[in-house]
């Protein structure tokens, strides 16, 4: 019998093993029963409803549930791991200081790129000296550009600034909300192009993309080309993505990556949260991840899918 599933796992071992693109390690395995009870809150609310966590947060803590997270991606055969981690008023350093012991205790076995992350946005002066010192740790420039809602372009300005004055990558989280009102990877993609950063930005979901029209969509493929934009896809994260009565074209809740391939648009795969307020039920496989890709975008073409697992995450991760 035909067992596409070891046909594929054996592919990725061959191609170098999985490369898990995106992730928020620092906060895996921290789901308990109170905020278990928040599951159902929006995701802009879910990202300040973490405050209480990051404030009360150990570095041993942190430390832990990394080690967790990483022995799992290990125990899979994931070779490279691209997480983000909180660096904000909250938790100040404290991941920064697991980061880095951990990276030196499991550098034989996975290969960790760290992206500083924060919930609350860069423009007040405590948030953006956090982001100063989450950047100068971390080995790819992180954001979020919901983060700063009402002032997008110029969260973009500073993160890319900074991105290239240091020398580094960026990975952004964009369109995640699923709805007509986003337009953020476009954003990204010309910010991309504002600043010479061809080659270097990764955006993040871009699930909003699906929802705009097919001229639309064509288009911002092209400029995505243009600025060399890549994209991470985290399937099982969008499983739940809400109803809403807004009129769209129908779809499914994913990186449009049926459309972005033929447009040689790199797209990597990441597993995202794990067991957290964002997704209690998450247990970190990446074949299930890789299962909900295929399926939301009917991509079932076997060297495609092994790209995305392995070769696509290493580009992301800026290892090719
Ligand atoms: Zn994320």
């Amino acid at each position: 019998m035909l067992d596409l599933k070891q046909v594929i796992l054996d592919k990725i071992k061959k191609n170098g093993g999985w490369v898990n693109a995106h992730a928020h390690i620092d906060r895996a395995f921290t789901i308990n029963p109170k905020l278990y009870k928040l599951a159902n809150k929006l995701r802009h609310e879910k990202w300040l409803l973490n405050a209480e966590l990051r404030k009360t947060s150990t570095v041993p803590q942190v430390y832990g549930r990394m080690a967790r997270a990483l022995e799992l991606m290990i125990s899979q055969g994931v070779s490279a791991i691209g997480s983000f981690i909180d660096v904000d008023p909250h938790m100040k350093d404290k991941a920064i200081q697991a980061a880095r012991r951990i990276k030196e205790k499991y550098k034989s076995q996975i290969n960790i790129k760290f992206i500083n992350h924060s919930s609350y946005g860069i423009l007040t002066k405590e948030t953006r000296n956090w982001f100063e010192v989450g950047a100068q740790f971390a080995d790819i420039i992180g954001g979020m550009v919901k983060a700063n809602q009402d002032r997008k372009e110029e969260y973009l300005d500073i993160l890319l600034q900074t991105a290239k004055s240091k020398k580094k990558m960026a990975h952004v989280h964009v369109d995640e909300e699923n709805t007509l009102s986003e337009k953020e990877t476009e954003l990204l993609a010309k910010k991309t192009i504002e600043y010479g950063m061809e080659g270097k930005v990764v955006g993040i979901h871009g699930i909003s993309i699906n929802t705009h029209p097919k001229e639309y969509r064509e288009r911002l493929y092209k400029l995505m080309g243009k600025a060399k934009l890549m994209m991470i896809a985290c399937p099982i994260s969008w499983l739940n993505s809400r109803r809403a009565d807004e009129l769209t074209p129908t779809h499914n809740p994913s990186t449009p990556v049926d459309e972005l391939l033929p447009y040689k648009i790199p797209v990597a795969i990441g597993g995202d949260n794990i067991a957290d307020l964002f997704m209690p039920y998450n247990d970190g496989i990446m074949w299930n991840d890789l299962r909900a890709l295929m399926e939301m975008n009917r991509l079932y073409d076997i060297k495609s899918l092994v790209d995305i697992a392995t070769l696509n995450g290493r580009k992301a991760l800026g290892l090719e």
